[in-house]
This record gives structure tokens, C-alpha cells and sequence, in this order.
């Protein structure tokens, strides 16, 4: 990853099963919009808030790398996967912060739903105090402060900020919302295409395609 100085780090966790276009979409668009120096991509091992994944770490974690090869503003941090314990975001971004200065801009890129969910997580509020949260909207899902939970309104309410570049004044603590491209692909849906023997073409890297292909992984 070729990095800007003195710009924020976007980092994007998922499960990434598999990785598809809504998912692309979101770090290149952050990219841009937050002025991001680049995104870290880092794949779930054993995600704690949901059943196990359909396709293997290893697998998954190989789809990320072919889906960002040869992006100069993303990378793909490995740490989650090879971990033997769940992949909890905080200690996850401990690690990261350890490794950065200490004024140091992260911003944890998240879905609209994914951010909903927040409350749930293990030590969340503590990820206040390791990056800012930015949430990208996402069909179906709107960000009205009277439909979040009150843990999270409360939140919200006091950390929103609505200018990308306040993110770099900061290491951490704020909540930017930001559109992006609205398109409704979900990997439930893709791996339920491959189930029911239709072809998800498009909504996932031809690279990434040929890849289950050949691994079998999401076989009818
Ligand atoms: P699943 O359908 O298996 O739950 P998913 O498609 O939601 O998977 P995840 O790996 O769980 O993918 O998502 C990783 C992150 O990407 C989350 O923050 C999620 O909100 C976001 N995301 C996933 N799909 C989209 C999309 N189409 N547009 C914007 N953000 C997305």
C-alpha cells in the first residue's frame, strides 16, 4: 500500500464470504471521500457474531488478496485468520494502534448494518477510544437516530462529525456518516445464487469467481 503522510488509515473488517462489489465499493469509495492515506483489509477468522462461515479462513482470506491485488491504496492484514481466538475488532485495533504513532488518524469503515449491530460487540465503546467509526449507508438501512438503539443515539449525538477532514485532527472518536453507491449485494445472497445453481456473475471479482470455481467453495 502506497500511503499518503499525515491522512487517516481506513480499516475494513469482514467475514468476506465471500468478498463481493459492495464490499469493493465501499473501501474506494471511502478512499475518496474521507481522503483516506489507504485501507486495511482484515478478514475475520472466526467471526464471534454470527454462525460459522460457509468457506474456510484460508479461503477467504485468499479471495480478499486476489479481490485488492495490484490497488495501490488497499492491503490485507492476515492477523484475524492466522489468530486462534474470535476476531473481536477491539483487540484487533489495540494491536493496530500499538504499531502506529500515537496521534495517528484510524477510521473503522462500516456498514450501515454493521454499525447497527454495534452495541452487541465485544468492549464497544472502547473502539471510540481506538478510531473514529465512519458508517457507509447502505440500502434498506437509514441512519435516524430515533430508530437506533439509545446506547447508540447517545453515542452518535455526541461524537457526529460531517466533514471528512476533521478525521485527521483527531486519532479517534468520531462518527461520520457518509454515502456511497447504493448496491444491494450481500454475500448471503451471492453463496444462496451458487446454492440454488445460478451464477452471480458481476456482483463479485471475475478473479474471485474463477477462484470458487475451482476450490468448490460455495458448491450446489
Ligand atoms: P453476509 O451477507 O454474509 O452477512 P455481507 O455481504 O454483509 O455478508 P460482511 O463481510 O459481513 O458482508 O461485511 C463486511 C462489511 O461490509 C460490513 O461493515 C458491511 O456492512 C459492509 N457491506 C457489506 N455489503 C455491503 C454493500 N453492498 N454496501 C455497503 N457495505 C457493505
Amino acid at each position: 500500500m502506497t500511503e499518503r503522510r499525515g491522512q487517516a488509515l481506513g480499516i475494513l473488517g469482514g467475514t468476506f464470504d465471500p468478498i463481493h462489489s459492495g464490499h469493493l465499493r465501499l473501501a474506494e469509495e471511502a478512499l475518496a471521500a474521507l481522503e483516506l492515506a489507504g485501507v486495511l483489509w482484515i478478514p475475520a477468522g472466526q467471526p464471534p457474531h454470527r454462525g460459522v462461515p460457509k468457506a474456510p479462513a484460508a479461503h477467504r482470506l485468499a479471495m480478499v488478496h486476489l479481490a485488492v491485488a495490484g490497488h495501490p491504496g488497499f492491503a490485507v492484514d492476515d492477523s484475524e485468520v492466522l489468530g486462534d481466538t474470535p476476531s473481536y475488532s477491539v483487540p484487533t485495533l489495540e494491536r493496530l494502534r500499538s504499531g502506529v504513532s500515537r496521534d495517528r488518524s484510524l477510521v473503522l469503515l462500516l456498514g450501515i448494518d454493521a454499525f447497527l449491530g454495534l452495541p452487541a460487540w465485544y468492549r464497544w465503546r472502547e473502539l471510540f477510544d481506538l478510531a473514529h467509526i465512519a458508517v457507509a449507508t447502505r440500502p434498506g438501512h437509514s441512519l435516524v437516530v430515533e430508530a437506533l438503539p439509545l446506547p447508540l443515539a447517545t453515542e452518535l449525538a455526541a461524537r457526529r462529525c460531517d466533514d471528512p477532514a476533521a478525521l485527521a485532527d483527531s486519532p479517534a472518536g468520531r462518527i461520520l456518516p457518509f454515502g456511497i453507491t447504493a448496491l444491494d449485494i450481500s454475500a448471503t445472497d451471492i453463496r444462496a445464487q451458487f446454492a440454488a445453481g445460478r451464477s452471480p456473475r458481476y456482483l463479485l471479482p471475475e478473479a474471485v469467481l474463477d477462484y470458487i470455481a475451482d476450490n468448490q467453495l460455495y458448491a450446489k
